[in-house]
């Protein structure tokens, strides 16, 4: 999976940028990764993974993308820090001035920090679910209807206040697909910073397979064999929590 890289990875480092390091740049729903050079602006370092740290700021020249062009990076230390700068950078960008008191704030170790009021702010991370739905041999293969990533999906959603997220698992399912869950059973979790989530992902059974697409967020589902599953969308393997699950289910590693 994404996380799983061959060195460690530090958050909000102390570093000042250096040949062989990079500008991250987000601008609406695109993101810039540039190699640093001395013409580059930057505010503050966001990621170090091995020798290598991602700073916030401008390069000159920047080629925007869309963020799923960070799943295709070759070094799979780069994927994971690209996904983790996307995130605390929209973080940072997105919380400016103090909820409390509207003062300025300012960054300090690994918050955002409020000297008018001493307001002290961490950065975000959003609990969501995916759920595995099997029924009689079959996992529910699905698709987004209108999100930039058009491959193979599993039900999925964030939790709300007050929900477990094996309550989220069930309602999710019965609001997207009309589907009933049973014997639930978690599988494994993941960082997802394309979303600024931590993924936790679940197997379970349904009782009828009779879907019904409800909330329009989904615009196909198919129950599969674990020989007609598609291989993961990423080239270089089961990136996401999503293509790993449906990897277990082809090797019949659900355990349910
Ligand atoms: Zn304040």
């Amino acid at each position: 999976m994404i996380q799983d890289i061959p060195s460690s990875l530090t958050c909000f480092p102390e570093a000042s940028p250096a040949k062989g390091d990079y500008v991250f740049q987000s601008k609406g729903d695109n993101i810039a990764l540039t190699p640093w050079s001395r013409a580059a602006k930057v505010t503050q370092p966001l990621v170090k993974v091995g020798e290598t740290t991602l700073f916030l700021g401008a390069a000159p020249d920047p080629i925007w993308s869309d963020t799923q062009y960070l799943r295709r990076l070759p070094s799979a230390d780069l994927r994971f820090a690209g996904f983790c700068a996307n995130h605390l950078s929209r973080w940072l960008l997105n919380h400016r001035w103090c909820g409390k008191c509207g003062a300025l704030l300012t960054f300090k170790g690994a918050s955002l920090h409020c000297t008018a009021c001493n307001h002290e702010i961490f950065p975000v991370i959003s609990p969501a679910v995916i759920v595995g739905i099997l029924h009689q041999g079959r996992l529910l293969i699905t698709r987004y209807a209108d999100r930039p990533y058009r491959g193979p999906a599993l039900v999925a959603g964030y939790c709300e206040v007050g929900e477990s997220a094996e309550a989220t698992c069930i309602r999710e399912a019965f609001e997207e697909t009309g589907l009933h869950l049973t014997r639930l059973r978690y599988f494994a979790s993941q960082p997802w910073g394309l979303s600024g989530s931590l993924l936790l992902g679940y197997f379970a059974e349904c009782t009828d397979a009779e879907v019904r697409l409800n909330d329009g967020e989904l615009s196909e589902a198919l129950w599969l064999a674990p020989d007609e599953v598609p291989p993961p969308p990423d080239p270089c393997g089961a990136l996401s929590l999503t293509a790993t699950m449906i990897q277990a289910f082809a090797r019949g590693e659900t355990l349910l």
